[in-house]
């Protein structure tokens, strides 16, 4: 595919301005490796339903915390069984070329980012990750969900792995990773100050594969704005985030599939940033 000229000049101003790229992703760039999304048309809260929804709060796992583990790990197992696209790759090539310049704020819990190469350091995971589990009274930081769980699609033997998500050091029950939908962002487990001031450091925002069903791509993108940014939203469906970026001054959307768009303005990112001169 190729960019309109709105597009490149944004890119362009964007990255000569001399701040962070700073990209802000959803679970349409995760969709196109056929993870299920949430909210989309066949996502899993519109198919399953409010009883789907229910399963991923505090509440739900504070009754059945076993039930809750369950459902937890029969999702990690599909989305342990997606690839990332090349969407995910360009990004990884893109912190290659920026170094510090880079920082990708993540809504997603897929780790599709971390598979492809991007880097834990300059990645937020803002919702938390399904390879992680944590402490639930709180003594030790997020550590790995045991290698043992990785065949828990094909044999999923509870009662032999059950004991596995016991917290190494006090005993205590350990939780999932996410953020539910009944809990709130937190610095100390979802880096969400972090994603603020990430954001406000940005020259060059760009918003891809996100609804703005969830507000917070919305929110850190308006700080972006207001610090000066230039925004770029990417996503075939129309959505506040594209009006956003219209709306915001020298702002522009491609409306494409992410893996179609990202590689194009990662090219052009790098060309730039190399001084080598765009035909
Ligand atoms: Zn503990």
């Amino acid at each position: 595919m190729s960019l309109d000229d709105r597009t490149i000049e944004a890119i362009h101003t964007g990255v000569s301005a001399g701040g962070s790229v700073v990209f802000v992703s959803g679970a349409g760039i995760s969709a196109e490796s056929g993870v299920r999304t949430y909210r989309g048309e066949d996502g899993m809260w519109t198919t399953d339903g409010a009883a789907a929804m229910s399963k991923a709060t505090l509440a739900y796992f504070s009754r059945y915390p076993e039930r809750s583990w369950q459902w937890h790990l029969d999702r990690r197992a599909e989305v342990l069984s997606a690839e990332p696209n090349a969407a995910h790759e360009a990004l990884v090539r893109l912190e290659a070329v920026l170094g510090d310049r880079f920082a990708l704020i993540t809504q997603n819990v897929d780790r599709l980012h971390i598979r492809a190469g991007n880097s834990t350091r300059r990645t937020v995971e803002i919702h938390g990750h399904y390879g992680g589990m944590r402490c639930t009274a709180g003594c030790v930081g997020v550590v790995p969900i045991p290698n043992e769980f990785d065949a828990w699609r094909d044999e999923p033997n509870w009662p032999k792995l059950r004991d596995l998500l016991v917290c190494l050091r006090c005993g205590f029950a350990t939780r999932p990773h996410v953020l539910w939908f009944d809990e709130f962002y937190d610095e100390a487990n979802y880096r969400m100050k972090t994603a603020g001031s990430l954001a406000a450091r940005a020259s060059l925002c760009v918003t891809v594969g996100t609804s703005g069903g969830v507000p917070v791509a919305a929110r850190l993108a308006g700080i972006a704005a207001k610090a000066g940014a230039v925004l770029i939203d990417v996503n075939p469906t129309d959505g506040d985030l594209r009006q956003l970026a219209l709306r915001s001054p020298g702002g522009a959307a491609i409306a494409a599939p992410a893996s179609d768009a990202i590689p194009v303005i990662v090219d052009l990112i790098e060309s730039q940033v190399r001084g080598v001169d765009r035909i």
